[in-house]
């Protein structure tokens, strides 16, 4: 018999969390006014909002911890994370930040200008503020298959070719920045990029001589799948693929709060000096001075640590058929999802599984609600609240898909807490017929609505 699989790791600290009554989550749902951000965290028994700095640190990563160095220019823990940007990354300047999204205001504020058009695959929703904020545009270019969500291609993170030429064949050369590749592709549902896709991407940029700005913030599950799934690259190490991947961008931004496995930090690296130093400008306004840019120097030590980690093979494969593990779960039962299962987390198909809410309902909310109601298991909304209002018409822009995203803590749940979940939904799918209305918005911010919008029952 073949040994069956079991994680990398062992538990050496635990945090209790506390099982709830569906009375007591009813009041505090309409409480959090229908918003899960809303919720206190001992409110929830088993928090799949997002696998965002919410993982689990190894012990050599406390370790690294006691042995930060906090000096204000030049500490040994910026070393640390400069020597494991280069040997993994492969790229010779960088500059920390507190998180991604400081990462792409810094690296933004050079490279973005009003009226730009910034193509790239689903862009994640700050990268897309970001942009927005700047009166630029950002282009989806993501190939079709990621929109069906039966479809079993592997790589539905890819861009299309066709569509990344028509645009930048057809607009002014200073209109298009860069092309930004989200690898792997949060928003449509943790799907991968082929590293052939990377390749064809940077030939056409090239063809159009525009850099190809990564963001990373989950390149290494992004290298396991290109070990897995795509031909030649079996017998490669994920570093081995990791360098490839990065050879075929000249600059990125990092949320380390994702693949580097720590609570807070971020970064962007780059190849070109000028670029670094004209983004050393806005990092030192905006972040900090060079060498810490937002991050305490035992961070940066654990976030060394953690990149290293984060791209073993051992890592990965428990992490990714974790979320295997919960996505099998879900399609036995015949409940709907992104198919193939995707790196970080599991994406429920709520429009498939709500067919008689309307859109105006703000389907994948009521689902993310309902499932807190059943279980105390939080997810989130991928889906119109997400995807907010067209900047120019103020109206909203219902996306293709709506997600409920349950996104699964690095080395934190086990497989039982996943059954958990998954009956839990199962309970909800069983009385999907009796969900025939939803939610409607009392108050919403202009931009990024979603961490703070306010529902009422309809
Ligand atoms: C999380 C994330 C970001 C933003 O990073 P923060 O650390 O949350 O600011 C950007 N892009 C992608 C793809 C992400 O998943």
């Amino acid at each position: 018999m073949n040994l069956p699989f079991a994680e990398s790791f062992k538990i050496k600290v635990v945090e209790p969390i506390k099982r709830s009554s569906r009375t007591e989550r009813l009041e505090w749902i309409k409480k959090a006014n229908y918003n899960l951000f809303n919720l206190k965290s001992e409110q929830v028994f088993i928090d799949l909002l997002t696998d965002s700095g919410t993982g689990a640190m190894s012990h050599f990563q406390w370790s690294e911890m006691m042995l930060g160095d906090e000096s204000y220019a030049g500490a040994t823990s910026y070393y640390k994370m400069k020597n494991a940007i280069k040997n993994i990354l492969g790229y010779d300047y960088f500059l920390p930040t507190h998180q991604g999204r400081a990462a792409e205001n810094v690296l933004f504020s050079v490279m973005v200008k009003e009226g730009n058009i910034v193509p790239g695959n689903s862009h994640f929703d700050t990268t897309k503020g970001h942009i927005e904020f700047r009166k630029a545009k950002a282009l989806d270019c993501t190939i079709d298959e990621a929109f069906d969500t039966s479809s079993e291609h592997p790589f539905k993170g890819n861009i299309d070719l066709a569509k990344l030429e028509a645009v930048l064949k057809n607009n002014p050369h200073e209109k298009v920045p860069f092309v930004i590749v989200t690898v792997t592709c949060n928003s449509s549902g943790g799907q991968p990029v082929s590293i052939k896709n990377m390749r064809e991407v940077n030939a056409l940029a090239k063809k159009y001589n525009k850099p190809v700005v990564y963001d990373a913030a989950r390149f290494a599950e992004n290298a396991y799948f290109i070990k897995i799934r795509e031909k030649g690259y079996q017998d490669k190490s994920i570093k081995e693929i990791v360098k490839e991947m990065f050879h075929y961008a000249d600059a990125m931004t990092m949320s380390s709060k994702k693949d580097a496995i720590v609570n807070m930090g971020g970064f962007i690296a780059m190849n070109d000096e000028a670029l670094f130093k004209q983004a050393t400008v806005f990092n030192i306004m905006f972040e900090g001075y060079i060498t810490y840019g937002g991050m305490s120097g035992r961070d940066m030590n654990a976030l060394a640590q953690g990149l290293d980690e984060g791209t073993e093979f051992s890592t990965l494969e428990t992490r990714i058929e974790q979320v295997a593990y919960l996505g099998k779960r879900l399609t036995d039962f015949g409940i709907p999802i992104q198919m193939p299962y995707g790196g970080h987390a599991i994406f429920v198909d709520a429009k498939r599984f709500l067919p008689n809410l309307p859109k105006e309902h703000y389907v994948a909310q009521t689902l993310a609600i309902e499932l807190f109601i059943e279980s105390g298991v939080r997810g989130v909304e991928i889906g119109t609240l997400l995807a907010d209002r067209d900047p120019d018409t103020r109206e909203n822009r219902y996306p293709e898909l709506e997600f409920l995203r349950l996104a699964i803590p690095r080395r934190v749940y086990t497989n039982n807490h996943m059954d958990v979940v998954a009956v839990a939904l199962k309970n909800v799918w069983d009385r999907r017929e009796k969900i025939t209305s939803g939610y409607k918005i009392l108050y919403e911010a202009s931009i990024m609505r979603h961490f703070t919008v306010e529902l009422e029952k309809i």
